[in-house]
């Protein structure tokens, strides 16, 4: 998308203006607005040393080569599909990329003027974009895209994914078309009070970042970025998922008191932190966190977490050109397993892929249709181009294991034939550890996420081979439903509580429990107020969230029975609809949250 023209931004209502999307992340943010471009892929500028040209250089001519191989991946494709037209674009693309005007005036400017990589490149390519501009014909002027085309591929090369210009000041709204989960990881660190997007879906890793964060967020606006102007003033609901661009003093007035009374009410959830989440019949139920990294952890433990029940180990890979080495990936285990001091903790091997990129996965350049359905997850770590990083992380996890309650989770397993294969993979980093006398733990659990229906179905099968079971909803739900969890034109069909998925989560709970293994779920919807009663009655009495819903949930667990969940859900799985199955147990909690806070 073009960047909008601020000049004329066009016609807008004046006024306040209401827009509603899809609510994310809770809490009230009111700010000026910081608009970001839809590719976020302005260069950084800055000088480097006489020393550092040479690196500088280097980092340019890798970056032409990944950006060479990703064309010619794409000529093949086209060739296989004989798009010829495409096709010759392409080649000159590539002949362009190779071009002395581009390469050597670049790597000219890097030397000359001491600057990096980035900044070189889009001089050159302003240079050559001002001699097309003074030619006198159509054809030629237009060929101006072309330069802008590869000089954009060859900047996104050089910069991945962690870099990027994001510098939002403090207490502002970040309005973008869509950012990746990396660079919503970055954005708490500049203090921001909220974020909006165009794109996006509930459970996208971007909206699962902004709550870990406590960012209040809405995204799946479909045209915010058109309709706000940078500076604007913004009120965002993320509980409601509602946006008020410009509003009037009196709404602010209101969102005002309202965020005072919400900081007073999470105050108050915040008293049952040292309290167990038991209900009144006297069912305890387990609480756990899911966390990215190990900045979440004073969170998780604020919150009242009794361990972690996901550790995103896929954000090592995401931040950074590195992939991470053997001893990363143990030290971060051991510091998060010292940190929850004896808490139990379940790393999930790197989950990458579909909206989860590396660097690595980048320059791989996999063109895939449907990376959703693609060499993601498990698949990855299996295939030729991961196994070297799994085995690597298998290592540094195994000899963390001997530091403290460490369980390994292996995600998107399709089948016993899967599972087995990264089971044998495990099994010989084992041997190997064990013949260079490596301690670890000979008893380490390992378990799966259950996230796709096929494995859902054969849990029983599943459950006979492996230590326990994780049930990844957001993945489940995509799966089962056919609608891309990141999408927000389908995102009314994205529902929890569609009859088709409680039974899968039934049925896997009911597997788990006649093999004599835990069940926990750690999808987001063990979160929602109206849908974790429901898990609770079909049996999942480990639950695993976002650290910033514990309070609530705990509220809500210690106000049931779980006896009168069991008979509402008894009676709501064989409702036909959603919708039927929301109102009855609304209907039900309704009693019980009368007074939940501080239970
Ligand atoms: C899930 O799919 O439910 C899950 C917890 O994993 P992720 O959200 O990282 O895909
Ligand atoms: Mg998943």
């Amino acid at each position: 998308m073009p960047e909008r023209d601020r000049e004329h931004p066009g016609e807008r209502p004046t006024g306040e203006i209401r827009r509603e999307g899809v609510a994310v992340s809770a809490g009230i943010a009111i700010g000026r607005a910081f608009l970001v471009g839809r590719d976020l892929i302005k260069e950084p500028r800055y000088h480097v040393e006489a020393d550092d040209v040479d690196s500088e250089v280097a980092r340019l001519r890798k970056a032409i080569a990944s950006s060479d191989k990703q064309l010619a991946k794409i000529k093949s494709k086209l060739a296989e599909e004989e798009a010829s037209s495409d096709f010759h674009i392409i080649t000159a693309h590539q002949l362009m990329l190779h071009d002395e005007h581009l390469v050597d005036a670049t790597i000219g400017y890097i030397k000359d003027e001491l600057i990096n990589a980035e900044w070189a490149l889009t001089k050159a390519v302003g240079d050559i974009r001002g001699v097309f501009d003074a030619i006198e014909d159509d054809y030629f002027r237009e060929r101006r895209s072309d330069v802008d085309f590869v000089g954009e591929r060859v900047l996104r090369n050089l910069l991945g994914k962690e870099t990027g210009p994001l510098k939002p000041p403090p207490d502002a709204i970040v309005v973008a078309y869509d950012l990746s989960p990396a660079d919503t990881a970055q954005l708490h660190k500049h203090a921001v009070a909220g974020l909006i997007t165009d794109a996006g879906g509930k459970t996208s890793h971007t909206a699962i970042i902004a709550r870990a964060h406590e960012l209040p967020a809405v995204v799946g606006l479909e045209d915010i970025t058109e309709l706000v102007l940078d500076d604007d003033l913004l009120i965002v609901d993320g509980g409601a998922g509602v946006v008020i661009v410009n509003p009037t003093p009196t709404t602010v007035g209101q969102y005002r008191d309202q965020q005072r009374k919400q900081v007073a009410l999470e105050e108050q959830l915040l008293g049952n932190k040292d309290l167990p989440a038991t209900t009144t019949d006297g069912v305890t139920v387990q609480l756990y966190a899911n966390i990215d990294g190990p900045d979440e952890i004073d969170g998780a433990l604020e919150h009242g977490a009794v361990g972690i029940g996901l550790y995103r180990t896929e954000y090592l890979f995401m931040v950074g050109d590195q992939v991470p080495d053997e001893e990363t990936h143990y030290k971060t285990a051991v510091e998060v397993l010292e940190r929850m001091a004896g808490r139990p903790v379940t790393m999930r091997t790197f989950d990458l892929g579909a909206d989860k990129l590396a660097k690595f996965l980048e320059e791989a350049a996999l063109d895939e249709a449907n990376p959703a359905l693609g060499l993601r997850s498990i698949r990855l770590c299996l295939a030729d181009l991961g196994q070297g990083l799994f085995r690597t992380q298998l290592r540094g996890l195994l000899r963390a294991s001997a530091h403290g309650p460490l369980r390994i989770m292996f995600p998107m397993i399709s089948g016993v034939a899967e599972l087995r294969a990264a089971m044998a993979v495990l099994d010989e980093v084992k041997r190997e550890l064990r013949a260079s006398k490596v301690p670890f733990d000979e008893h380490i659990k390992v378990g799966i996420m259950i996230e796709m229906p096929a494995a859902a179905v054969i849990a029983d099968l599943l459950a006979k081979e492996t230590a326990f079971f994780s049930i990844g909803t957001n993945d489940l739900i995509q799966y089962t439903m056919a609608v891309d969890r990141v999408n927000e034109l389908v995102s009314y069909l994205y529902e929890p509580l569609h009859p088709a998925l409680l039974r899968l989560v039934r049925d896997t709970a009911i597997a788990a429990h006649a093999a004599g293994i835990p069940v926990s779920l750690c999808g987001e919807m063990a979160a929602d107020p109206l849908v974790a009663p429901v898990l609770l009655g079909l049996g999942i009495t480990e639950l695993s969230m976002s650290a910033v819903s514990i309070p609530e949930v705990k509220g809500l667990v210690r106000a049931s029975r779980m006896s009168e969940l069991q008979a509402l859900v008894a009676r709501v799985v064989s409702l036909p609809t959603a919708e039927e199955i929301r109102a009855a147990v609304a209907g039900y909690m309704a009693g019980v949250t009368a007074g939940v806070a501080g239970k």
